[in-house]
């Protein structure tokens, strides 16, 4: 990771620390970066910054040009630099991991009292104004060799130091910003996936909902006559096996009608079959219309029908089933006016079995016929 110095130093802190500096030890101090920014420089020294670095001539002797200093720093542990103005300047690279990231700088100062025909010489040359020159070069300080030695050994340690620290602070600083991206990344990646997750469960359930739906369609079909819409023998089959437990069981008891269709061959020789489909539909909606709730009426085979009577006596199943024989007499059926049925009752006795007490209705409804048809006979009866 490449840091500049500006990201892992506080540059208000450091100038503030400079000033310190300067104002203990009187002595001019910079900071430039690699980019030759000068970061801090603070007591630039008169004579430098209002004669030395005006005119034209001097101007050139000023410094080192920038980049020089850094190539020379880049290997150098520091730079003592005698300016040909007649000042002397030193500089210590500041490095991170060997890398340079700039220089800091001591500068214009003199290492002796400085010979005053040089430099008077000096301004006659430049053409300054002699006196003022002299003047500036009076305030130049006067440090020497060994005391800069020290500092620049202290500022070698100060300034590994601190970029050691801001570096360490830097880099954990970026991989704690890098772990932030990741976990928000993440997190917004688990909101998606929870988003995408949801609407999948909801067409899951949906489809669910639909199968289901679609399962319940096919099991009313499965034991529903496409015809009448009534229900068919699969129905009676799942039915009756339920009633007969549970009468057999001391429960309720239980009875049934099997009606027929008087002459019903006529009716489709004289009016047509599609008139006697007609005739099938009407009587069944018909009858669906007489029966209680939980009793159910079974398509039993062509134009002959069950209705089982769920919790009743036979006694109370006759006077149904001639009810319902009235009813269909009295009603007009389009297309054919009117018909007749014979119906037959029966209760589940002791020891039926399906099989008997279906016998007997059956039977029950045979005597009807027999006896003229249009009747009602009870098994008790026979
Ligand atoms: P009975 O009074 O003795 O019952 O006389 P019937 O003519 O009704 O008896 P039969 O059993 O001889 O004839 C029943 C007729 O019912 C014959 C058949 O064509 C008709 N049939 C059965 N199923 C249907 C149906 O789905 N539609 C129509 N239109 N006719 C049907
Ligand atoms: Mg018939
Ligand atoms: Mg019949």
């Amino acid at each position: 990771m490449n840091l500049s110095l500006k990201e892992i130093i506080d540059l208000d802190d450091l100038r503030e620390l400079m000033l310190f500096f300067h104002e203990a030890a009187g002595i001019s101090v910079g900071v430039m970066d690699a980019e030759n920014n000068w970061l801090v420089s603070i007591g630039w020294q008169d004579i430098c910054t209002n004669f030395h670095q005006i005119a034209p001539g001097s101007r050139k002797n000023c410094i080192l040009s920038e980049t020089e200093i850094q190539e020379y720093l880049a290997k150098k542990e520091y730079l003592t630099y005698p300016c040909p103005n007649g000042l002397i300047e030193v500089a210590i690279p500041i490095l991170l991991d060997k890398a340079p990231l700039g220089f800091f700088f001591l500068g214009q100062f003199l290492h002796h009292p400085p010979d005053h025909d040089y430099f008077r010489r000096q301004a006659i040359a430049s053409g300054f104004d002699v006196e003022a020159y002299l003047q500036a070069l009076e305030t130049v300080p006067i440090v020497s060799k060994q005391r800069i030695d020290y500092l620049m050994k202290f500022f070698v340690l100060f300034f590994d130091l601190l970029t050691r620290i801001g570096s360490e602070n830097q880099q954990r600083h970026l991989a704690e910003l890098e772990i932030k991206q990741a976990r928000e990344q993440l997190e917004s990646r688990v909101e998606e996936r929870t988003v995408e997750l949801n609407n999948a469960l909801i067409e899951v359930g949906d489809l669910a909902a639909q199968l289901n739906e679609s399962l319940k369609k096919v099991g009313q079909l499965a034991v529903t006559d496409s015809l009448t819409e009534t229900y068919n023998r699969r129905k009676f089959d799942e039915i009756v096996v339920k009633e007969h437990h549970l009468a057999n069981h001391g429960g309720a008891p239980f009875s049934l009608i099997m009606f027929d269709i008087d002459h019903f061959k006529k009716v489709n020789d004289k009016f047509g079959h599609s008139a006697g489909d007609q005739v099938l539909i009407h009587l069944s909606r018909m009858i669906r219309g007489l029966v209680r709730q939980g009793d159910l009426l079974i398509r039993w085979g062509g134009e002959e029908f069950l209705i089982l009577l769920p919790n009743t006596q036979i006694e109370e199943a006759g006077p149904f089933a001639e009810r319902i024989r009235q009813e269909v007499e009295r009603e007009q059926f389009p297309g054919v006016e009117t018909i007749t049925i014979s119906l037959g009752v029966a209760q589940l006795r002791e020891g039926d079995s399906t099989d008997t007490l279906i016998k007997r209705v059956d039977h029950a409804l045979y005597q009807a016929k027999q006896d003229g048809r249009n009747r009602v006979v009870m098994c008790s009866e026979l």
